[in-house]
């Protein structure tokens, strides 16, 4: 099935046409700045020349109103009719409790989306847009939803449920939610694939590390907890966020020192981790660079980087029962950064993980960089989001017809 994969933000479109048979990517491109009148229309054929326009794009409905017509175009177009297009997968980041797998936007399902905004105040109402344009310009294609929440429904409540008082989750629904759901869930269906077992016997802890981290355990193909919670700030420290702190020095932080909640949030989202520690980078590759020439903190960064990751590993490990088949590495550091996925490494021996150095050469490919006789394979995975909304999307279609 040939399906358009929109990921709508509040000034941006990122689109990919996937034929889900051969699983390839038909073109791909981006909008942005929409509203303005010098918006950019980034595209690109498969096989094709790269091509940038500036011109003026209202709304998100003129924005994909372009994409449609340029996939269609004699030109440059990489289908003869939108007739051919099967359906359209949108990703969306919040489906809250209510939403536990990928499904047909409809008007009950849409409502439900509108009720997670407070939950995701940037993302949802930016997402839904995308889904409007769309129910406009092409009425008759079926829309789905694929939510980076709803992978992490099947976690148990010992998993998801603050030690708070309880009223706290039954009244006022704060739990853990986990994100990143649909990296976690390829990532694990290609690690399967790999590796020959049934996704449904697969059991690994994949690892989400870019400018967003999140690890999440595995079990039987179904996610059984994760780093990230209610929020995106907790777990192991990212780029700029700071992961775990205990909340009592946030209280303090307001209490002691008068800072006000939003310069708190401002702290913990914006001026903390990779970036905070080591006063030089967000980025994984400046901290390596840095630290190699003797920058004390910019190796701290990447020590408590290395050690909070390894920690998590471990501590997810034991929601796999007895067997962990495997360790995944992915995203823009857990696809390229031989060095850290080392440093990460380095003290996970007792539970069977280790690494080839070697095979860990590897940048952006699928590879098992563990020894040949280690008792957990360790794996680079490049995560490829679109074409897993693609297959959802499919398979939600495919399901609605039958
Ligand atoms: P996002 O979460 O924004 O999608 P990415 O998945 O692109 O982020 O990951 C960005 C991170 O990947 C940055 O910290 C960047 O330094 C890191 N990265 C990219 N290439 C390399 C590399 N060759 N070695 C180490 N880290 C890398």
């Amino acid at each position: 099935m040939k399906i358009l994969v929109l990921n709508s933000g509040s000034s941006s479109i990122k689109f990919q046409l996937l034929d889900t048979v051969e699983r390839t990517v038909m073109c791909k491109g981006l909008v942005e700045r929409v509203g303005l009148a010098d918006a950019i229309f980034n595209y690109q054929p498969a096989g094709g020349e790269k091509s940038k326009q500036i011109l003026p794009i209202a709304d998100h409905t003129a924005g994909i109103k372009l994409v449609l017509d340029t996939i269609t175009s004699p030109e440059r177009g990489v289908i003869a009719s939108l007739d051919e297009l099967g359906a359209v997968g949108h990703r969306i980041v919040h489906g809250g409790e209510k939403i536990q797998r990928s499904v047909l936007l409809d008007e009950e399902s849409l409502a439900l989306i509108d009720e997670c905004t407070p939950l995701a105040p940037l993302h949802n109402p930016a997402n839904l847009m995308g889904v409007d344009a769309m129910q406009k310009l092409l009425p008759q294609v079926p829309n789905v939803g694929v939510f980076d929440t709803a992978f992490h429904a099947t976690m148990p409540k010992s998993a998801f449920v603050f030690a708070l008082d309880y009223a706290y989750y039954e009244k006022h629904g704060i739990r853990r939610f986990g994100f990143h759901g649909t990296s976690h869930q390829y990532v694990a269906l290609r690690a399967a694939e790999i590796l020959g077992i049934p996704l449904e016997d697969f059991n690994g802890v994949t690892c989400h590390l870019g400018n967003g981290v999140s690890l999440t355990a595995v079990k039987g193909g179904k996610s059984m907890d994760t780093t990230l919670g209610f929020g995106t700030c907790c777990g192991v420290p990212m780029g700029t966020r700071s992961g775990d702190v205990d909340p009592a020095a946030l209280m303090h932080l307001i209490d002691e020192l008068g800072m006000t909640s939003r310069q708190v949030c401002d702290l913990i989202y914006k001026g903390s981790g990779l970036k905070g520690i080591s006063g030089v980078s967000h980025d994984m590759r400046d901290l390596e660079e840095a630290a190699a020439k003797g920058h004390e903190r910019a190796e701290l960064a990447l020590e408590i980087f290395a050690h909070a990751t390894r920690k998590y590993i471990a501590a997810l490990a034991t929601s796999l029962g007895d067997r962990v088949d495997a360790v995944v590495f992915t995203a823009g550091i857990g696809e390229n950064g031989p060095e850290i996925r080392e440093r990460i490494c380095r003290g996970l021996g007792f539970m069977g993980v280790r690494i080839d150095p070697e095979r860990n050469r590897v940048r952006g490919k699928e590879a098992v960089i563990s020894p040949e006789d280690a008792p957990v394979k360790v794996m680079v995975v490049p995560t490829n989001e679109e074409l897993m909304i693609a297959l959802d999307t499919e398979a939600v279609v495919t399901a609605s017809r039958a």
